[in-house]
Parts: structure tokens; sequence; C-alpha cells
């Protein structure tokens, strides 16, 4: 999708402060994040959100969040996170390519909920 902003990143066309990439996954820091280390996971294929994500992309995407999570965990010493997608303009949806958002929990007052 060539006006799709998540599309530029994984084309190299814009910067993105990456965390994980594999063939099908990437996964960066969110440019404005909710609490420190906001990250986003996307697939490398464009889909619009879960409504339109094929069963087989959905394993890949998902079998990555391990992986990413604890690395979160040993680098930002926290035990706590959400994982949360939008998915629909009234559930929120800026952009829409699909992405996970993986937001770090500090506890009260950390700026989120
Ligand atoms: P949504 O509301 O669609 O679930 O969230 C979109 C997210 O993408 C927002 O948290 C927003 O800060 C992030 N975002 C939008 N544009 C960019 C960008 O160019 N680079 C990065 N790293 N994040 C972006
Ligand atoms: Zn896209």
């Amino acid at each position: 999708m060539s006006d799709c902003i998540f599309c530029k990143i994984i084309n190299g066309e814009i910067p993105a402060s990456k965390v994980y990439e594999d063939e099908h996954v990437l996964a960066f820091l969110d440019i404005s994040q909710i609490t420190k280390g906001h990250t986003l996971v996307i697939p490398k294929a464009h889909y619009e959100n879960l409504f339109d994500l094929p069963q087989e992309s959905a394993e890949k995407l998902f079998s990555v969040v391990p992986k990413i999570v604890n690395a979160m965990k040993s680098q930002l010493h926290i035990e706590d996170l959400n994982l949360v997608s939008n998915s629909g303009r009234k559930a929120g949806q800026e952009v829409f390519h699909l992405h996970l958002h993986l937001i770090p929990r500090y506890g009260k007052g950390d700026g989120y909920g």
C-alpha cells in the first residue's frame, strides 16, 4: 500500500526504532509512546486490522509476541504490560495497517488506563 505509513516503515522510506524483525513481522517503538517502551508489532503484509487477518498470518504475527515481551521484560525491568489492537475506527484505530500495541506498565500514574 503506497500511502500506508507502516508499509513505508517496512520499506525503509520512513525511519523507525526497530526492536524485532523477521521475514514476516516487524516490531518498532511507537513514535508517541504511551509508556516507556511502547512497541508496535506488525505483519509485513498489509492487512487493515484483525478482521482482515488470515489465520496463517495471525500465527506468524502472534508467535513472535512471547519473544518480544520477554526482551521487553529484561530490558525495561517490567513484569506487566497490556496488549491492545484497535481494530476499526470506532475502536480508535488511526493507522489502517494492523498493529498490536505492547504497552509496558509501571504502576499507578504511568499514563495509561
Ligand atoms: P492506532 O490508534 O491506529 O491503534 O495507533 C497507531 C499508532 O501508531 C499510534 O500509537 C501512533 O503514535 C503510532 N504512529 C503513527 N505514525 C507513526 C510513525 O510514523 N512511526 C511510529 N513509530 N509510530 C507511529
Ligand atoms: Zn501498510
